[in-house]
């Protein structure tokens, strides 16, 4: 496949969050496509959710057996590592501990369990309070579970090595570059793209998106994902004074809720040696809106128009969890308290605030979060949408797989 003159392409990746620079290295590196254009927005790749998340390599035991996250994670982890290790890149396995501090906690562990078994991954276990107290000596709670495959990477790194990988095999990476709109044809894909205030047009064979939180509007206007809408959450962090960041070992989580798809405020190592507690998981009021002030009018309005949302925010249980995690935004004693739940040692004083990220989260027309990876396929388009977590681990397996799939349907040819 070659490109045939500047504005005509074989392929046309949309992102360059970790899965479009992945799947752009996958493809020119390991299967040697030719002709592949990289569109990013943003003028370096990874700044939103790719470089801005817990950079914890998720060994996958929580997910659910048989899901395609449960499949692209635990192979992605192995990836990633390997990957990591090749380039000379930080990853260190430090170990999980899952923690239940109350009876209601207690009662979803041996599940975890179950589900490890199922991954096969073999020395994860239970652990009693005495066991739990020797793996985390200044961590609170009743019992708990610990994986000691779950490690940490530098996110920003990685991004920017698959990025180059990809440069070096031919890819043309352009930055600053968005796509406006998208218009498929029989034989060919039309891009309206804008760089530096200038409109022009891009043809391609075939496109791919990995858009992140802009993922559903791309889909949209390719016909796909219509039942789908993005409901942005923003995760918002704090770094843990240098003392207490010292009584954090591992990675310390709280017992997932299964009818959530996020993980609930952790405490996490970064390869730099500090510790973050976050992300809670707050509506945010733009789908690239960082900070609670940051509203986006245009976001805010579509998103206030759309069925899904409304059915979403009106049941009772979601109403109570996100008012919850609303008010760990707005008071930097809640945050704490919540915190605390898992190292009570933390102190007033002790978090200043760092990095918030946003997840792609869709919410299907019955107001339910979507929680599995999406593949959408529609002629000459493939858009990846609800890439949440555990997107940066899968990421290198997701590119593969993701290309396999499109293969057989006659892409890139
Ligand atoms: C708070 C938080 C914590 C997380 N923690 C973890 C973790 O510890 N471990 C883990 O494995 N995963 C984690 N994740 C998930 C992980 O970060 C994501 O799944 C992953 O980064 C998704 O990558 P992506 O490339 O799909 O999206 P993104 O990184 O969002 O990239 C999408 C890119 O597309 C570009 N783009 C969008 N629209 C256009 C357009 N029209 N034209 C041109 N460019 C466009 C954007 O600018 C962006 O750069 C976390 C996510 C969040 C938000």
């Amino acid at each position: 496949m070659n490109a045939r003159s500047p504005d005509c392409a074989g392929l046309v990746i949309v992102g360059a969050g970790v899965l479009g620079c992945a799947l752009a290295r996958h493809l020119a590196v390991e299967r040697g496509i030719r002709g592949i254009v990289l569109l990013e927005k943003e003028d370096a790749p990874g700044q939103h959710a790719s470089g801005r998340n817990s950079c914890v390599a998720h060994s996958g035991f929580h997910l659910p057996p048989g899901s395609l996250k449960a499949r692209v994670c635990i192979e992605g982890h192995r990836r990633l590592a390997a990957y990591c290790r090749e380039r000379g890149l930080p990853f260190q396995r430090i170990g999980k501990l899952v923690v239940a501090c109350d009876a209601a906690g207690q009662r979803h562990l041996p599940e975890l369990a179950q589900r490890a078994a199922a991954h096969g991954l073999a020395g994860c276990r239970l652990v009693d309070r005495a066991a739990m107290l020797a793996i985390e000596p200044h961590i609170q709670g009743l019992a708990g579970f610990y994986s000691p495959h779950d490690g940490i990477f530098d996110a920003a790194q990685v991004v920017a090595r698959l990025a180059e990988d990809a440069r070096q095999a031919g890819v043309d990476v352009r930055l600053g570059t968005r796509v406006r709109h998208v218009r498929q044809g029989s034989a060919r894909v039309a891009l309206q793209l804008e760089q530096g205030g200038r409109s022009q047009t891009l043809q391609t064979k075939w496109m791919v998106a990995c858009a992140g939180v802009q993922a559903d509007w791309l889909a949209q206007q390719c016909g796909l994902a219509r039942g789908l809408r993005m409901v942005p959450f923003r995760g918002e962090y704090f770094a843990l004074a240098e003392a207490r960041a010292k009584l954090v070992r591992g990675l310390v989580y709280p017992v997932f809720r299964p009818e959530l798809p996020f993980l609930g405020v952790h405490l996490t190592r970064t390869v730099d040696g500090r510790a973050l507690a976050g992300p809670n998981a707050v509506l945010a009021f733009g789908r690239e809106s960082y900070r609670t002030g940051d509203v986006r009018w245009g976001d805010c309005a579509e998103l206030l128009r759309s069925p899904n949302f409304w059915r979403m925010a009106l049941r009772g249980d979601f109403l109570a969890v996100a008012l919850g995690e609303l008010w760990t935004s707005l008071s930097a004693q809640a945050f704490l308290d919540r915190a605390r739940t898992l190292l009570p040692a933390l102190q007033p004083g002790d978090l200043t605030p760092e990095r918030a990220g946003n997840r792609a989260q869709l919410v299907d027309r019955q107001g339910r979060l979507v929680k599995d990876f999406l593949l959408a396929v529609q002629g000459r388009t493939a858009h990846v949408l609800n890439a949440v977590s555990p997107g940066f681990t899968s990421s290198l397996a997701f590119a593969r797989l993701i290309a396999r799939r499109l293969i057989v349907r006659g892409f890139f040819g």
